[in-house]
């Protein structure tokens, strides 16, 4: 075996050691490339990496130089292999000019040892690429690892302290994809979180929760300009025919103070969370700052509907009750049952308690007490021989998708033997075709066995014509929103509309109710457009059983 052999094989033993080694010893393994290449008169050796072959393609990649002794002047060798997943590693070597011909030996040891070069590097970047990878979702966007692990490390004295946390929540994107195509609705966030990410450069990070929700964190020096992106930009999803759309974000903030250390990362992400909920449910402010009193807050919703079970349990919920008013014969031609908590001798007011019990179904629960409730007094206002009214109960559109609601509700009424055409079931309007369906099949359901319907706050929200067209209601509820102001001209809009509105209920044959009249000049209104039923302070608030008794008894208003 001549001497050059011997050397080869303690090259490549020496490779293949030093490659598999680990830790890797990077100062060894310069030296031995550049024993190698003295040793086979090579003048320089590169590696050029690309992760996929579309990058190869477009030149995106890196390179390498492990060698060069500033001689090359034409390439010796080169090699190039494709891994499993598709990235590409290319090695090339180079000699100097007028280097004499090689054997076809020495070449094939000279191409044995660049293959287990370009092997190892690629080894080595797909690794990195690995890495990266979890760091990254399938569509590029930064993802909560990445996030977690830049919290790790930038939880020290200065590190957090100052900056800026946030989540976002794109306003409409359901509505945007719709509009413009899925394939577009992706362009137009990935560009936007582009966006972010250039203004927020490397003093922050910004991280993608899933669909269209952001979370990030950034300098206040940048805040400003983070913020104009959240109240909106224009975005262009084909730059061919140049077509653009406005994007703006429901926002949830939190200003890191300084100086500031977290035990425990979810301490951020809970109050930047807590405001986003606020501000995406905000009709106005989109941009909402975390504070203590939204912590309040958090607080008495956990308080809610921790105690909801118990105060079940223990009654605590009243039903009051509030009269409808024949406003000719100042009769009660109904009412109203209105859920109020008394909690150690304080009246809470449903807009403190409901709300929070429609965050998950409890509310559904409470809808049955009452309607219970609602049906114990009607019985033993019959059976004390009282002259009754209809009642109307409210209940919450989450009901709609339970298919046991209707045999649910027949069941209560008729374990206290009341006559179906007491009961009212008050319902809003629904926003969404498969509620609405939904909707119809309750309402439809209820008609057919003599249970009264009332669509409620007709005029608020975005009471659709085919709601009254499509649904067969016996009453329809005009909101007080909706009730002209003693100020208003007898021509302004509201009273115009009012006065349609009404009069294409009677039209259709749906009886109005109207809820909160408060004054004579109210009442004016109503009787000019032949609406006779209403319901509001100007007769009665809501009112303790006791007293609505009373008003049974009494039978006309003075
Ligand atoms: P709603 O069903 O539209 O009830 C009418 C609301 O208007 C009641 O508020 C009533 O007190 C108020 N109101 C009546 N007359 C007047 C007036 O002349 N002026 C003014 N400014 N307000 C008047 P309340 O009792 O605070 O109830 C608020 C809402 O809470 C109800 O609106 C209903 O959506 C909900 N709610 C109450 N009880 C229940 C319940 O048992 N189940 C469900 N799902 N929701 C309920
Ligand atoms: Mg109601
Ligand atoms: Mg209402």
């Amino acid at each position: 075996m001549g001497d050059r052999k011997e050397k080869y094989l303690t090259f490549v033993e020496k490779l293949v050691n030093l490659t598999h080694s680990e830790p890797f010893d990077k100062e060894s393994y310069v030296r031995l490339i550049s024993d190698i290449c003295l040793e086979y008169r090579i003048a320089k050796g590169d590696t050029e990496f690309y992760a996929t072959l579309l990058m190869e393609k477009r030149g995106v990649g890196e390179a390498f130089c492990d060698y060069d002794n500033g001689k090359a002047a034409k390439v010796l060798a080169k090699v190039r292999i494709v891994s499993d997943t598709k990235a590409v590693v290319i090695g090339t070597l180079y000699c100097e000019d007028g280097d004499e011909e090689r054997s076809p030996e020495e070449m094939d040891e000279i191409y044995t040892m660049l293959k287990i070069i370009i092997g190892f590097v690629s080894r080595k970047r797909l690794l990195r690429i690995l890495e990266s990878f979890g760091f990254m979702d399938s569509e590029g966007y930064r993802n909560l690892r990445a996030l977690n692990r830049y919290l790790d490390v930038e939880n020290t004295e200065n590190g957090l302290g100052g900056k800026v946390a946030f989540h976002i929540d794109l306003h409409n994107f359901t509505m945007v994809n719709k509009d413009i195509g899925r394939q577009n609705g992706n362009i137009v966030l990935y560009r936007y979180y582009s966006k972010l990410q250039e203004v927020i450069g490397d003093t922050g990070i910004i991280i993608r929760l899933g669909g269209d929700k952001f979370v990030g964190i950034c300098d206040r020096s940048v805040k400003r300009a983070v913020f104009d992106v959240f109240s909106g930009a224009v975005i262009t999803y084909d730059d061919e025919k140049n077509k653009r759309i406005k994007v703006s974000a429901a926002a949830g903030v939190f200003m890191i103070p300084n100086p500031y250390m977290y035990n425990d990362p979810g301490d951020i992400m809970d109050k930047i969370m807590i405001a986003s909920n606020i501000a995406k449910n905000n009709s106005g402010d989109s941009i909402v700052v975390f504070n203590e009193k939204i912590k309040e807050s958090k607080n008495h919703i956990k308080r809610v509907q921790l105690d909801f079970r118990n105060a079940l349990v223990e009654e605590e919920y009243a039903v009051y009750y509030q009269p409808k008013v024949d406003i000719d014969t100042k009769k009660v031609m109904g009412a109203e049952a209105l859920c109020r908590w008394i909690k150690n001798n304080e009246v809470i007011p449903p807009i403190s308690f409901i709300p929070i019990l429609e965050l998950n179904n409890d509310i559904c629960d409470l809808d049955f007490y009452m309607l219970e409730h609602v049906c114990m007094h009607l019985r033993r206002w019959i059976d004390e021989g009282r002259e009754v009214v209809r009642v109307s109960v409210n209940f919450s559109r989450k009901h709609l998708a339970d298919i046991d609601f209707l045999p649910h509700i027949v069941s209560i009424v008729d374990k206290y033997n009341i006559p179906h055409e007491y009961i009212e079931v008050e319902l809003t309007e629904t926003t969404t075709d498969v509620l609405f369906s939904d909707l119809r099949r309750v309402v439809c359901g209820l008609q057919e066995i003599g249970i009264w319907t009332a669509v409620d706050d007709f005029g608020v929200g975005y009471s659709s014509l085919n709601l009254i067209k499509d649904i067969p209601w016996n009453v329809l509820k005009i909101d007080k929103s909706f009730v002209p102001k003693d100020t208003e001209s007898e021509d302004s809009i509201s009273n115009k509309m009012f006065k349609h509105v009404v009069a294409l209920a009677k039209d259709i044959g749906i009886n109005c109710v109207v809820e909160g009249v408060e004054t004579v000049s109210q009442l004016d209104v109503l009787r000019r457009n032949g609406c006779n039923i209403a319901q509001g302070y100007f007769f009665d608030r809501p009112l303790p059983v006791e007293e609505f008794e009373n008003r049974l008894d009494m039978k006309v208003y003075q």
